[in-house]
């Protein structure tokens, strides 16, 4: 079969490889879509806080149709369309068991991200049948690989909570910002607020029912949220971005007892910062680095099936497998891109 192998940074290639074999518990996927995610450019480039070796086999936002399922698999057959979770935890160990398998305790083994589970830019990919779920059937192939980064947006709002009519900030226009924004909506926000430096991506934020944007460089940041919440800061901040300047600015727009989730990875590390300023505004902070929340699959792929939220319009290229390269290339120069997506069968 065919497999996209990154062999060192900026080494992108097809080559042969063998079908993998499965295990009892393991089902065999035929790889239909898998969406580029801004991990898979870092890991691409060699700029990650997480460490790994080439070469290796990354992509862990797919769908697919199941080829065929180990001996002791009953939930699945041969012809169900899947997705699957980025992230293989034991299933017995007390995280696994709690839901929260991306963080097992046996270690973390992350699809396409660590050398222990080759990721889905591939023909066929294994993976353990607990990690797999059925795509609804109004649900295409395409927008089903979409499902990954709506999970994360979903987690990062879930661990912070919205409390009806509370002003969000979501700071960063990738396909878990908007994805962030429009839960956080659907989670009785009163306002939500998209933070973005692009107004060709910002202009989506209309056809989402997200409230308000602003574009960091042509308006005034502090002035626009002054003015959006009566110069009090906002309830609740998302940043999904990864810059590290805009963690300082959500720092500071975020109100009394305000709560803020990190989503963003950042290879800097946060200098001068005054705790006094936290405490005396009772902040409640998470970091959960675009990761976790793997038990919200089931109902993100219903929510995307339902249009509860949207996600085909954030899907901005779609390219043949056998051009993954210049995906890449585009990928690290195209502004105005969102989501691009591999056709892989
Ligand atoms: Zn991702
Ligand atoms: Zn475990």
């Amino acid at each position: 079969m065919k497999a996209a192998i990154l062999k060192n940074k900026y080494e992108l290639s097809i080559e042969n490889v063998h079908i993998p074999e499965i295990k009892n518990d393991e089902v065999l996927v035929k790889v239909s879509f898998v969406g580029i995610c801004g991990t898979d450019i870092e890991m691409y480039e060699k700029k990650t806080f997480f460490n790994f070796d080439f070469p290796i086999i990354i992509g862990h936002e797919w769908s697919g149709v199941i080829e065929k399922v180990g001996e002791c698999v009953k939930d699945f057959k041969a012809g169900d369309k899947v997705v699957g979770d980025c992230h293989i935890g034991c299933g017995k160990c007390r995280t696994c068991i709690s839901g929260y398998y991306e963080n097992c305790d046996e270690g973390i083994i992350g699809v396409g991200c660590s050398n222990l589970w080759g990721g889905a830019l591939r023909e066929y990919i294994n993976m353990p049948a607990r990690h797999v779920y059925k795509i609804p059937e109004k649900l295409s192939l395409i927008e089903a690989a979409m499902v990954e980064p709506s999970v994360i947006a979903s987690y990062s709002v879930d661990v912070v909570g919205i409390c009806k009519g509370d002003i969000v900030l979501v700071t960063g226009t990738g396909a878990i910002g908007f994805f962030a924004a429009q839960y956080a909506k659907y989670c009785g926000a009163g306002k939500v607020i998209l933070i973005g430096r692009n107004d060709i991506k910002l202009s989506l934020a209309k056809k989402m029912a997200i409230d308000e944007t602003i574009n960091l460089k042509t308006q005034d940041l502090f002035k626009e949220i002054g003015k959006l919440t009566n110069s009090k800061g906002v309830n609740v901040s998302i940043e999904t971005s990864g810059n590290i300047n805009a963690l300082y600015d959500v720092f500071k727009l975020t109100g009394k007892f305000g709560r803020i989730s990190i989503v963003g990875c950042y290879t800097e590390n946060l200098t001068n910062i005054n705790i006094g300023d936290f405490i005396s505004k009772d902040l409640l902070i998470k970091f959960i680095g675009s990761t976790g929340g793997g038990k919200n699959f089931k109902r993100m792929l219903y929510f995307l099936s339902e249009k509860i939220i949207k996600g085909k319009e954030l899907i901005t290229s779609i390219y043949d497998f056998n051009d993954i390269e210049v995906a890449f290339k585009e990928k690290l120069t195209q502004t105005n891109n969102i989501k691009t997506i591999i056709q892989i069968n």
